[in-house]
């Protein structure tokens, strides 16, 4: 059972995101249990506030450290050892990799950001700090509910089958190759005739190959990162052979 609690102004957001496909289902299965945790009972004033401006002058309020370390330390007694995450643009760039060390944990306790960010002060009761991308969100909570939805998929027991055996992207470093459902003709557009003919190993070699061309052509710097063994080194040579020839 995965234990993911997450710390923010607004826990409603997540009443939607937690009731439908896998989170759901994990959620059902007893694989996963979230809980929001509302920021401002942790806060101590009338007017619940969690932020205030920022010394030095600027635009756009900060959230004040106290209510968020105090929540830190509430989850921390309550979840016994959680990876503390801060949901921030300054954090590591989530990816698959990331997805996959999470998954692995047994507590996760979220960090939600609002307003112009947090008091630098409160990066030093965080184990970790991670970015959904390099743009900016209005707060951690729809990027919590990124990192949550890649988490939820890696859980044994979640997906029919894992994600190696259903050549998912990113998985093995590469992007997955083309699908197709039917019908078998579409608007002029015909299925590879490979997928119909019922021979497991060409529809492997055949995805496998059509993985690595699309990632060579999209994502070339997922190939750069990934040792590629002797199949994939001979396909990769087949496609820069088909595209030098312009087929
Ligand atoms: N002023 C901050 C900056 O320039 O870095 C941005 C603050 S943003 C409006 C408010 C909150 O949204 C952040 O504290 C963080 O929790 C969340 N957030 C925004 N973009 C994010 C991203 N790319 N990844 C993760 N969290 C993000």
């Amino acid at each position: 059972m995965v234990d993911i609690r997450i710390l923010t102004i607004f826990p409603g957001i997540f009443d939607s995101f937690l009731s439908f496909g896998n989170p759901a289902r994990a959620i059902k299965a007893g694989l996963l249990s979230v809980q929001t945790v509302d920021l401002r009972d942790f806060t101590d004033d009338r007017h619940r506030s969690t932020d205030d401006y920022p010394f030095g002058g600027g635009t756009g309020m900060i959230m004040t450290p106290g209510p968020v370390v105090r929540g830190i330390r509430y989850l921390k007694a309550v979840m016994g050892s959680p990876a503390v995450i801060l949901m921030t643009p300054h954090g590591r760039l989530f990816n698959q990799n990331l997805a996959e060390e999470l998954a692995r944990k047994d507590g996760i306790a979220f960090v939600c950001g609002r307003y112009e960010g947090f008091d630098e002060r409160i990066r030093a009761f965080v184990d970790d700090e991670i970015s959904v991308g390099d743009y900016v969100l209005s707060g951690g909570e729809t990027a919590a509910m990124v990192v949550i939805d890649a988490v939820v998929r890696l859980i044994p027991g979640v997906l029919g089958a894992d994600s190696h055996e259903r050549g998912e992207s990113f998985y093995n470093g590469l992007l997955e190759y083309p699908q197709y459902t039917r019908p078998r003709s579409f608007e002029g557009m015909e299925v590879p005739a490979v997928l119909l003919e019922g021979h497991h190993e060409k529809i492997r070699i055949w995805r496998k190959k059509q993985a690595l061309a699309r990632t060579l052509e999209r994502r070339p710097d997922l190939l750069r990162d990934r040792v590629l063994d002797r199949e994939e080194q001979k396909l990769l040579d087949e496609i820069r052979q088909e595209m030098t020839n312009g087929e």
